[in-house]
Formats: C-alpha cells, sequence, structure tokens
C-alpha cells in the first residue's frame, strides 16, 4: 500500500475533540506484486486521522464531513504511472513470445 495523497482538511472539524483543521485525509492506493513488481492497482482507500486526538476513520465509518473531503481529494489524485508499468511489462513481454513464435 502507498500514500497517493493525503491533506489536512481547514473546513472539516474532528468529531472527537471539535477541533478545526487537524484532520488529516489520506487516499491509500493498493496494488499487488508479482516477481517483485507492483503490476495492478488494487483500488484505492481512504483513511482520515485527527492529528490532535489521533482518532481515525476508513471510509466505512467516517462521518459525511470527512467523507465530503476525501472524495474532493479523490478527485484531484491519480493513479501514479509506475502502478501500471509492471502491467505494461508484462503485456510486451506476452506479445514478444507470440511474436518469436512465428519467427
Ligand atoms: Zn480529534
Amino acid at each position: 500500500m502507498a500514500v497517493l495523497k493525503s491533506e489536512t482538511s481547514k473546513e472539516v472539524v474532528c468529531p472527537k475533540c471539535n477541533t478545526k483543521n487537524s484532520t488529516k485525509v489520506s487516499i491509500i492506493g493498493i496494488y499487488r506484486h508479482l516477481l517483485q513488481i507492483p503490476f495492478i492497482s488494487g483500488g484505492k482507500k481512504g483513511i482520515s486521522i485527527c492529528l490532535k486526538c489521533q482518532q481515525s476513520f476508513d471510509l466505512k465509518n467516517m462521518p459525511s464531513t470527512i467523507k465530503l473531503a476525501y472524495y474532493e481529494l479523490k478527485e484531484t489524485s491519480r493513479t501514479p504511472v509506475w502502478f501500471y508499468i509492471g502491467l505494461i511489462t508484462i503485456k510486451t513481454l506476452v506479445l514478444i513470445k507470440i511474436f518469436t513464435k512465428y519467427l
């Protein structure tokens, strides 16, 4: 797993300690490995943590205000290219194998 993007939301008030500007929302990218190469994006998930009281939420139990901040962050994040590098390499190898069969 890798943190794709994280941001401390200015608007979100922590539901536990009522502190504003203390909730850090992160987008976690999930990938799998094949022969040490990260090759498939297993999707993204969101977590939030309050920097003051350490209260954390995952997407399932996130209060709607934090969820909103998460979706905003998600809109502006992209899956890094290296997630696909492994996949492209494998595809290329398969193509080479197919072509060399006919040579
Ligand atoms: Zn808090």
